[in-house]
């Protein structure tokens, strides 16, 4: 028993929240193991709407406490990579039928003021008929608004917290499930399945943290043999990606009639990222996928503002995620708080946490709840430490991403401008790691189409656990988004046969 080695935490889940725990609790000198089932945010972290926002509409539900650590959130957040978190304006064209102006305008005036925002500048009113955001919109429309928030590529923010907790001294496993965890004389003993090989592992720790998103009722139950007074209500989400139709860097975002509003994105420099949908779902996370009438629903909220009419073959890409969000009991999905909590069993000395909802955008404070309240049991660990720091690749003067960019031009004359921008905002002052020894194109290797080189997916593979061609392709980059079939064909061949061989 005794050469079983033991941790202080153990934490399943590789999305956000896992990630961002293991992170914060390395960071405070906790012996951190985190286990993840696949492959880093492939769960509902990296199908989000990607903003990280106070969540307007939730001013509707009364959600104070939320939508203020959110806005607060925001500006940590930016400072903290803004490499990979940017500011946004959002343009929300007025529809009378749906709110009154006055409404709107107060929502947004609290909105301005319920955060301590800095760096972000204010509401502004729109006349539509002369203002250049307004000239995509349909003639009708006469009034708007437009407002701050942030964008996040969430996929990468999960892995810069595994990253930065691995430097911190965290253990982090993927394709790797968390099969059984039993108490045993006051600690866990945990036992884990390798998905590639099958090899199973056993540890013991102090303390378990259920960070399984939409599994967590199954961790409870299936995996801990244990049991929670809370539960998990899970509501399916799905955005739809077309071709980008408007000029300028600034979203849209539309009041829809069932009194839902619908986000209309740049992404990835020339699409648009639409959604999302708020449906209950009762199907294995693993399947869920966007239905035909989720895209049709889609289309038609645009086309009600837009001149330019969307069609179904304009829709380059579907994706879906399920939302694990605490049931309040509320009817209405879009009525149930998108807030966290806890639940803490403390049975036999032996923790278990388990953590319902939560948003991208609160992960940081999230994380940082669910080891204060687990605190009590490691009397040795240090305080809070995150607001202030930087998640790997951050490290960017006075969070100053333009004047980065102009530095790495100095740097790299012979790097395109557009790669540059690419590293620039995928690795932050990382990039210069991944250019290490390149002096020219020639230095980055193969050329796989779009703007993936060898030099990125050895990267990648090397330093933030990329175990496939997917997790390049969709997860670390999006560069599958802008490869043809063939090559996205191309290059799994050559990553199944060559590099993975050869590793
Ligand atoms: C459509 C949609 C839009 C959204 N938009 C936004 C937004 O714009 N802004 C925002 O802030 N938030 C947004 N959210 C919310 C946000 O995405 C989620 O709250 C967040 O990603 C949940 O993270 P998580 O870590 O709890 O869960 P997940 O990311 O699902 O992570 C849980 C992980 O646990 C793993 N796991 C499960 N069982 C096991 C096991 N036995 N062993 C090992 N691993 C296991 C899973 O594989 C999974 O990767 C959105 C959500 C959806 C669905």
């Amino acid at each position: 028993m005794t050469d079983i080695p033991m941790v202080d935490l153990f934490v399943i889940g590789g999305g956000i929240n896992g990630a961002g725990i293991a992170r914060d609790a390395a960071g405070r000198g906790l012996k951190v193991i985190l286990c993840e089932k696949d492959d880093l945010a492939q769960g509902t972290s990296s199908r989000s709407g990607k903003l990280v926002h106070g969540g307007l509409r939730y001013l509707e539900y009364y959600e104070f406490r939320l939508v203020r650590e959110a806005l607060i959130e925001r500006e940590v957040l930016l400072n903290s990579a803004s490499h990979i978190i940017w500011p946004m304006r959002f343009v929300l064209p007025h529809s009378p039928d749906d709110r009154p102006a006055w409404l709107v305008r107060l929502g947004l005036f609290l909105y301005d003021h319920l955060g301590g925002r800095k760096k972000l500048p204010g509401t502004r009113s729109l006349d539509l008929r002369r203002d250049p955001e307004g000239a995509p919109i349909l003639d009708q429309y006469t009034k708007g608004f437009e407002y701050s928030d942030c964008w996040v590529d969430d996929a990468r923010l999960v892995v810069l917290n595994a990253v930065g907790a691995a430097e911190k001294g965290a253990e982090i496993l993927t394709r790797t499930a968390c099969t059984s965890a039993r108490r045993e004389n006051g600690h866990w003993r945990v036992e884990m399945r390798d998905e590639r090989t099958g090899a199973v592992r056993t540890v013991l720790a102090r303390c378990l943290i259920n960070a399984g998103g939409p599994w967590v009722n199954d961790i409870v139950g299936r995996v801990a043999g244990s049991n929670s007074r809370r539960n998990v209500r899970l509501v399916k989400g799905s955005h739809i990606i077309v071709p980008k139709f408007w000029d300028g860097d600034h979203a849209y975002l539309v009041q829809n009639h069932d009194k839902r509003v619908i986000f209309i994105n740049p992404y990835e420099g020339d699409k648009a990222l639409i959604g999302t949908t708020d449906i209950p779902y009762e199907g294995r996370p693993e399947e869920v996928k966007a239905d035909e009438s989720e895209v049709e629903y889609l289309l038609a909220a645009v086309n009600r503002y837009f001149k330019e009419k969307l069609r179904r073959s304009d829709v380059i890409e579907t994706f879906s995620g399920v939302r694990p969000l605490f049931d309040d009991g509320q009817g209405n999905p879009s009525a149930v708080t998108r807030d966290y909590t806890f639940d803490l069993d403390e049975t036999s000395g032996a923790p278990l946490l388990n953590i319902f909802g939560g948003k991208i955008t609160t992960f940081r404070k999230l994380a940082e709840h669910a080891v204060q309240k687990v605190g009590k049991f490691f009397p040795e660990m240090g305080p809070d430490w995150t607001a202030e720091s930087k998640l790997p690749g951050g490290e960017i003067e006075n969070a100053d991403f333009v004047g980065f960019t102009e530095r790495m031009r100095e740097a790299y004359p012979w790097l395109p401008r557009g790669l540059l921008h690419h590293y620039g905002h995928l690795y932050g002052a990382r990039m210069t790691k991944l250019l290490a020894g390149a002096t020219s194109m020639a230095g980055l290797g193969r050329h796989f189409g779009a703007k993936l080189y060898e030099a990125e997916v050895r990267h990648v593979v090397n330093n933030e656990w990329a175990l496939s061609a997917e997790d390049v392709l969709f997860r670390r980059t999006k560069q599958g988004l802008h490869m043809s079939p063939a090559e996205r064909e191309a290059f799994a061949q050559w990553f199944d046969g060559e590099l993975l061989r050869a590793a």
